[in-house]
């Protein structure tokens, strides 16, 4: 996690950029995307259904592209609130449950030190369990070997960070993955933005907080985010 201010750099420059960019490309997007839809019956009644279904397929990547991108481009100072850890990774639970079970994943918890506070961006921090838990999903799914999906939350305290780790046994990673998984745009999935982790490790960047990871291939994949604790005075 060197690569610190080099990455915070280039993702400061490219959200501003995106900011920029992103309403007016928007715009001529949902024009495309309702000619098109015009267009269908005549396509289809050619026997084009597939190009039809492409071309809209494509229009909403890139409208995702865009949306993801003006979330982690705005003003990134977080609004700052306390709670519990045990409150956060109960929420975040509540929001992925269905979506786990439904993709035959199980979910489990564990809280060890239920009173630890941080002071967070409740909306921004959900957003980076939130990437991570699907990443988890996904790369569960991707196993082709029929073993049963797990997803382990825990969180605790050590020294003045609270740790929340996320612990899958998908696919797991190869070298090459894993030096490149927080870069803008680096995905190995057919639908993926690639924008995921590198939001989630701003975020966290900017809660004065770190992520760390470990994964084997074949075996799983462990993310671990530190975020500092609330300092309690007497
Ligand atoms: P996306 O999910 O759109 O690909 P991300 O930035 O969230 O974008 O993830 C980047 C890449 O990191 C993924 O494409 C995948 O290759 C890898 N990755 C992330 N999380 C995991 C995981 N839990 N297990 C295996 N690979 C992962």
């Amino acid at each position: 996690i060197e690569q610190t201010a080099f990455q915070n750099d280039k993702l400061a420059m490219l959200g501003k950029i995106a900011a920029a960019i992103a309403h007016e490309i928007r715009n001529p997007l949902t024009s495309i995307r309702g000619f098109i839809q015009l267009l269908k019956p005549y396509l289809e009644s050619i026997g084009k259904q597939e190009y039809v279904r492409i071309i809209l397929s494509e229009i909403d990547r890139a409208n995702d592209i865009i949306f993801e991108f003006l979330n982690s481009s705005k003003p990134s100072a977080p609004m700052k609130r306390k709670l519990t850890v045990a409150e956060l990774v109960k929420e975040t639970i509540l929001l992925t449950e269905s979506e786990a079970h439904m993709k035959g994943c199980e979910l489990k918890f564990e809280i060890y030190d239920s009173d630890i506070s941080v002071a967070i961006d409740v909306k921004q921090i959900k957003q980076v369990l939130l990437n991570i838990v699907k990443n988890a999903i996904d790369a569960i799914q991707a196993r082709e070997d029929g073993r049963q999906g797990l997803i382990e939350l825990s969180a605790r305290k050590d020294g003045k960070y609270a740790l929340v780790r996320i612990r899958d046994n998908g696919q797991g990673m190869d070298r090459a993955t894993l030096t490149r998984l927080f870069d803008p745009f680096f995905t190995t999935k057919e639908a993926g933005t690639g924008l995921g982790l590198s939001v989630s490790y701003r975020i966290v960047r900017n809660h004065g907080g770190m992520i760390e990871v470990q994964s084997t291939p074949g075996d799983g994949t462990e993310f671990i985010i530190y975020l500092p604790l609330v300092e309690e005075r007497e």
